[in-house]
């Protein structure tokens, strides 16, 4: 299958178990919560198996999610890349940080690293 088809299958089966007629948007939310915290703790014990599993669960869970606000993914991934293409920022302590959130003194031109480590 193809990512579409399998976009389709997940919706399909949502469908069939009574999601969209039954959860609400805040309870799919608190899923993708949930499912987000099992990644966590996979990348903390460094379990691939285990990341692979909470990556394709936290998919499932904003699949279902876009379907109830009647958007689709692929917008929502469009709109986000508008975004971030032209952000600027700097990576702390392993993340990367918009500049806009960034502390005073840490912003372009101020003769910091583009990876920079603040302990
Ligand atoms: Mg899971």
């Amino acid at each position: 299958m193809d990512y579409f088809e399998l976009e389709c299958a997940v919706e399909e089966w949502a469908k069939d178990k009574g999601i969209f007629e039954k959860a609400t948007p805040m309870a799919q939310a608190l899923k993708t919560l949930e499912e987000t915290t099992e990644l966590c703790t996979a990348i903390n014990s460094d379990d691939r198996a285990e990341i692979k599993d909470a990556m394709g669960d936290i998919m499932v869970t904003l699949i279902i999610q876009a379907k109830m606000q009647k958007l689709s993914l692929e917008e929502c991934l469009e709109s986000a890349y508008h975004v971030i293409a032209k952000r600027k920022g700097k990576m702390i302590n392993g993340q990367f940080v918009k500049e806009e959130s960034l502390p005073e003194g840490l912003r372009a031109g101020d003769g910091v690293p583009d990876d920079y480590r603040m302990d």
